[in-house]
């Protein structure tokens, strides 16, 4: 059979990939081996692990629920069993409404483990169909990768859709690698009543982040009990036969029942035929491309995890329509947008644009930032999650809006004003003189603008040190 655009792959590049070129008039295909669409995000990713974000934090609020509200509720306990079947149901309503879509769309899937037999066809495994195309877009995705160390291939030590899928909880659980992943995970099983023990190489928790909101979340983290271990590499791993020693550090060790091994995620390059296609890519950064997302072969582009440098859903999606327009004849760029970053700890951590350790590298000393704490905005108060707060990052030449950081409740919702706000250039000025709605969450980004520019009304001033 012959298209005009093929994908392969249907997560969120492959599947808005796929949509956004049928929705242009292109006959389009995209080919899956999973028999559900939706790829790692909505399968095993995104999805499935907020389903438990939010059964982690009802819990939560149930045995916090402060009394002072007036609010009488018994002892509230986890049903584990019914929380996985709300998470499956989650999942099937997401990947068949994919589905519907490329029905509604008109875009054909097929199932099957696709791979370029050259730069105009691709074939299906285990099945003597294959089509043609005018257009590729590769969006294959990344795979977890698993460190070489010595006894790790326990079937104790697993990877993130390993741990998505236990129907019991462990009563000791390590975390090895306290990425994002890694500490999305360790919050969900410290609320479902683990003992979480974190060992990560490097000096802070999810390393990428600004420093300020990795040490707000080791303080959470220390408070809730989650032991986290830092600059720690794990060196070795003995299955007991009832559990497993796992070796760091310099000498150190711990016992547990499971563990999550999150060091990172590698792209799905290997054995798709970008070869035979003589598409160029690297198996440790993936595919090449262009701000066209456009591989060293002109009518292949490659758009997601296998090409991306982000990981994010968000990143895979806009990419993913990008090479659909310019498969289809556009000339769009992705150009540099600013990109959301959300982690779904408790506290929740959101940022946009540059760190403030990366913005002074760039704007030395003209950088200036405001920080706003949630203790002082009433909301935050009356829903009781003070932890956190709102931070902005300017440069003082012109007022730009360099970054924004947020380390609370709701934070992944919020730094949408943030992203918007950078996207349209807005000044620090912009921020703190406009107008939020009260008594609500959203003033701490306007309030961290006032601190900046030291005009904060909701917070006592700055004690200026006195020279005599
Ligand atoms: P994928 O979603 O991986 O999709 C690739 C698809 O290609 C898969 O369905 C795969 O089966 C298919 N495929 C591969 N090879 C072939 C082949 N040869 N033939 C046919 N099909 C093939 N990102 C966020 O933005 N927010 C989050 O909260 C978030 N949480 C996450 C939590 C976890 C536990 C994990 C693992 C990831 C999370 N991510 C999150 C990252 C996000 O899931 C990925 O960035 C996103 O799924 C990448 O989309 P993609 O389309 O590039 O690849």
């Amino acid at each position: 059979m012959e298209f005009d655009v093929a994908v392969l792959g249907a997560g969120p590049a492959g599947y808005t990939a796929a949509i956004r070129a049928a929705q242009l008039g292109a006959r389009a295909v995209c080919i899956e081996k999973e028999p559900e669409l939706g790829g790692t995000c909505l399968r095993v990713g995104c999805i499935p692990t907020k389903a438990w974000v939010q059964t982690a934090h009802s819990l939560h609020a149930a045995r916090e629920i402060d009394p002072r509200l007036g609010v009488v509720a018994g002892e509230p306990s986890l049903d584990f069993g019914q929380a996985n079947e709300w998470k499956n149901a989650v999942v099937k309503q997401m990947t068949s409404g994919i589905a519907s879509l490329f029905k509604a769309n008109g875009v054909t899937a097929f199932e099957g483990t696709g791979r370029f037999e050259d730069a105009r066809s691709i074939v299906f495994e285990g099945k003597d169909t294959g089509i043609t195309f005018t257009s590729a877009i590769v969006a294959t995705g990344s795979y977890p990768v698993r460190p070489p160390i010595r006894g790790i291939n326990s079937p104790r030590c697993v990877d993130s859709t390993g741990l998505l899928a236990q129907t019991e909880i462990p009563k000791r659980l390590v975390v090895l690698g306290g990425g994002i992943i890694g500490c999305e995970f360790a919050s969900i099983f410290e609320r479902f009543g683990s003992d979480v023990t974190i060992i990560e190489m490097l000096e802070s928790l999810i390393p990428q982040e600004d420093t300020d909101a990795s040490s707000e979340l080791r303080k959470a983290f220390a408070k809730r009990g989650i032991v986290v271990h830092l600059g720690k590499e794990c060196t070795q791993i003995n299955d007991t036969g009832s559990g497993l020693d796992v070796r760091f550090g310099d000498g150190e060790s711990v016992e547990c029942d499971l563990m999550l091994v999150s060091v990172g995620r590698a792209p799905l390059v290997e054995g798709i035929g970008l070869e035979q296609a003589g598409v160029d890519f690297d198996p440790k950064k993936g595919i090449a491309t262009d701000g066209h997302r456009r591989t060293s072969v002109p009518h292949i582009y490659a758009a997601g995890d296998v090409a991306g440098y982000w990981q994010l859903a968000h990143t895979s999606f806009r990419e993913g329509e990008i090479a659909a327009e310019n498969a289809l004849g556009h000339e769009v760029e992705i150009g540099e947008p600013a990109v959301p970053r959300p982690i779904y700890t408790d506290p929740e951590i959101a940022g946009v644009g540059l760190t403030e350790a990366q913005a002074r590298e760039l704007h030395g000393d003209t950088v200036a930032v405001g920080r706003f704490p949630w203790v002082a905005n009433a909301r935050a108060v009356m829903q009781g999650e003070t932890t956190g707060w709102v931070k902005t990052i300017h440069e003082t030449a012109y007022g730009e809006l360099l970054g924004v950081v947020m380390v609370g409740p709701h934070a992944t919702d919020l730094i949408e004003a943030a992203v918007v706000a950078l996207d349209a250039e807005a000044t620090i000025e912009t921020v703190a003189d406009g107008m939020t709605a009260h008594p609500t969450l959203s003033e701490a980004f306007k309030e961290a603008g006032l601190v900046a520019l030291e005009r904060v009304i909701h917070l006592p001033p700055r004690r200026k040190t006195t020279s005599v």
